[in-house]
């Protein structure tokens, strides 16, 4: 089979060693914009579950990612210079330049043919060359784009700004830091993902964004502003920008994923608010899922199909819990009269995917400490109608 991929992030290079590692015979192009060295970014997360995918998938690859992984297993919740713990959360990091290194090597391995520094801005040549095209283009896709009419997207753009920085100062665990000044308030999504860098995201609600002028702001006045803001999380380490710029979250969803011989995969198909930290897990079991159906399927149309029909159920229910946290996060301001426990207990909860009864089970003295608290007050946290 002939198979044309646009766009070398975690989704396209996944299906296609997936899918060559299974039949050499596979003639398989990836068409890539950017340099193998070049990412926006800094570290992603994978769950435990996830990794279970990936060994089960490819094993040479699972290896080499794990090899690289600072795991962990707490969320910490920081709230007015308090820090609360949640354990039994298993959770790791990884660069993602080093995912994609290690993505690119064992595609090169496979025998792919990887064309780096190639934009594609017209997708009907490479359409009609070949048996499957992936549109695998992020975002921003052009795929997409080009087939709106076929895959009728429907895309909104958030409210709530977001910054994606690095730093040297290390968050051991998914740490949620809330700070507050007279411009509103700022929440931090940071975690360590090697041994000396950690992802620190900044994310604002459009209120507190107009306040504190940040529209104004040079570079690198905001990074100075944003490092007086978390200065006592930040111990003194600057923000590292890699070309880091504020941005509103564009939620994507598509009516239909398939056309012809043109299937989306990944952040072209569907994006999930970072807070629940899925986007490259999705995209990566997009592509297992893609696979498996051309191999239990007959046909190229057929496997486009069930993949469709198989997957969506999957994805509307992460979007329906990444949701839930987008929609918190830009209401978060509504929660800060909240203690630090009761903040905690609202924020691992807020998704509708984890109860008191499964918090109980990953980390009882969290619980038993919520609970006096709550026994003190008399009644249960009550949650803000936002
Ligand atoms: C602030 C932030 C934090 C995040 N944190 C996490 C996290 O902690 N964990 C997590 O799992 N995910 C996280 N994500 C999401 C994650 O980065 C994406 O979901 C993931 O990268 C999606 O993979 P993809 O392969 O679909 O697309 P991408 O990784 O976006 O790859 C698409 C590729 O296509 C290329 N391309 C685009 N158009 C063209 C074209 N016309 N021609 C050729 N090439 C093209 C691009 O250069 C790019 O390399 C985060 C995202 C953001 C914005």
């Amino acid at each position: 089979m002939k198979i044309n991929i646009i766009g070398g992030g975690p989704a396209g290079l996944y299906f296609a060693i997936l899918t060559k590692r299974t039949d050499p015979s596979h003639d398989i192009t990836v068409y890539e914009r950017n340099g193998p060295d070049d990412t926006f970014g800094w570290g992603v997360v994978f769950s435990g579950k996830t990794l279970a995918n990936l060994r089960d998938a490819d094993e040479t690859s699972h290896t080499e990612i794990t090899r690289h992984f600072k795991a962990w297993d707490n969320v910490d919740v920081v709230h007015r210079d308090q820090k609360i713990s949640i354990h039994g959360n298993s959770f790791s990091g990884i660069a993602r330049i080093r995912l994609l290194k290690i993505l690119q090597r064992r595609c090169q391995e496979l025998g792919i043919e990887l064309l780096f520094r190639t934009e594609v801005p017209d997708v009907g040549e490479l359409r009609a060359n070949c048996d499957l095209l992936l549109g695998t283009d992020g975002v921003n896709s052009t795929v997409r784009q080009q087939y709106s009419a076929h895959f009728r997207p429907d895309l909104s753009v958030r409210s709530n700004r977001y910054i994606w920085y690095g730093t040297n100062q290390l968050f051991h665990g998914l740490t949620l830091t809330f700070r507050e000044n007279e411009a509103g308030v700022f929440a931090a999504h940071s975690y360590k993902f090697d041994k000396t860098t950690s992802t620190f995201i900044v994310e604002c609600d459009s209120q507190t964004w107009n306040s504190a002028l940040l529209d104004s702001m040079s570079e690198a006045d905001t990074r100075a502003y944003l490092e007086n803001v978390f200065a006592k999380d930040l111990n003194g380490q600057p923000l590292l920008s890699n070309n880091s710029k504020w941005i509103n979250f564009l939620l994507v969803k598509n009516a239909q994923w398939t056309f012809e011989n043109v299937v989306l995969l990944g952040d072209a198909l569907h994006t999930a608010h970072f807070s629940i930290g899925s986007g490259t897990k999705l995209a990566m079991e997009d592509a297992i899922a893609l696979h498996e159906c051309l191999g239990n399927t007959s046909g190229v149309g057929n496997a486009m199909s069930e993949f469709e029909s198989s997957r969506k159920p999957v994805i509307e229910a992460y979007q329906a819990a990444a949701h839930e946290s987008m929609v918190w996060f830009e209401n978060a301001r509504h929660y800060m009269h909240l203690s630090p426990l009761e903040l905690a207990y609202v924020l691992m909860t807020r998704s509708g995917r984890v109860d008191e009864e499964k918090l109980r089970q990953r980390d009882p003295e969290f619980i038993a400490a919520y609970e006096e608290e709550v026994s003190r007050q008399g009644a249960k946290t009550q949650r803000p109608t936002v």
